[in-house]
């Protein structure tokens, strides 16, 4: 199999004909090894068009909405980004590329771990275990989140972590969900812009939020 021919034509067939048009991004896309990041019994399937189960009931994306996501998000160098739903860290790969640091939170372990592996060449990548409706205060505010999981509502919790003039771009519902980009405008004031309708995993609440100890 040859990995790079398939990259190349994901890239072209997929995402650019789509209409995903910044230079950077189809940049970072093609520079990732996207067969690195899923189960070793699916690389065959790696540059397919559609998502790949990684276990424990979770998916990689689509390339294509990966690719969109990040364009939807206008990374410049000098951004630190928040990425909810590390999943396989492949979409965390593309972050860092574009961007000065990304904080990236999962909440499930195993995934976590695989995650941190597969992100070693990736230095500005920090995987963090944990529940993403907290967000990351440590290091907020972001310039950019991006949630790779659904919540039924956008969590005001992450609105409130981003820098003023900054982008989170989310699935927002259950069942079929509605891509939206939120823009902060001020202290309490975000605009809201829907960009077309998606499908993720949901964006599960933590155990420990529902613990009584
Ligand atoms: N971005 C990933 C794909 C995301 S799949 C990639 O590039 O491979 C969505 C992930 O969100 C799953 O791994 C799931 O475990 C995680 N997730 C769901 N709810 C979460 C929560 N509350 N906090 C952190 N991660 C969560």
């Amino acid at each position: 199999m040859d990995f790079e021919l398939s990259l190349k034509a994901m890239i072209r067939d997929q995402i650019e004909a789509r209409g995903v048009t910044d230079p950077s991004v189809l940049k970072a896309m093609a520079s990732v090894p996207r067969h690195l990041f899923v189960p070793e019994s699916l690389r065959s399937y790696a540059y397919e068009d559609h998502p790949l189960s990684i276990g424990y009931g979770q998916t990689i994306s689509q390339p294509y909405i990966v690719a969109f996501m990040t364009e939807a998000l206008q990374l410049t160098p000098e951004h630190t980004v928040l990425e909810i739903g590390t999943g396989s860290g492949y979409q965390a790969a593309i972050l860092s590329l574009l961007s000065k640091r990304v904080i990236t939170i999962e909440r499930i372990e195993p995934l976590w771990r695989k995650a941190k592996e597969n992100l070693k060449n990736y230095p500005n990548v920090l995987c963090v275990l944990g529940d993403g409706y907290q967000g990351y205060p440590e290091e907020a505010p972001f310039d950019r989140i991006l949630l790779t999981a659904a919540p039924p509502e956008v969590p005001q919790a992450l609105l409130d972590q981003l820098a003023a003039g900054g982008i989170l771009v989310a699935p927002i519902g259950s069942g079929y969900q509605r891509l939206m980009r939120y823009t902060r405008k001020g202290p309490t004031q975000w605009e809201r812009e829907y960009l077309c309708d998606v499908i993720f995993v949901p964006m599960l609440p933590s155990v420990e939020r529902y613990s009584s100890g």
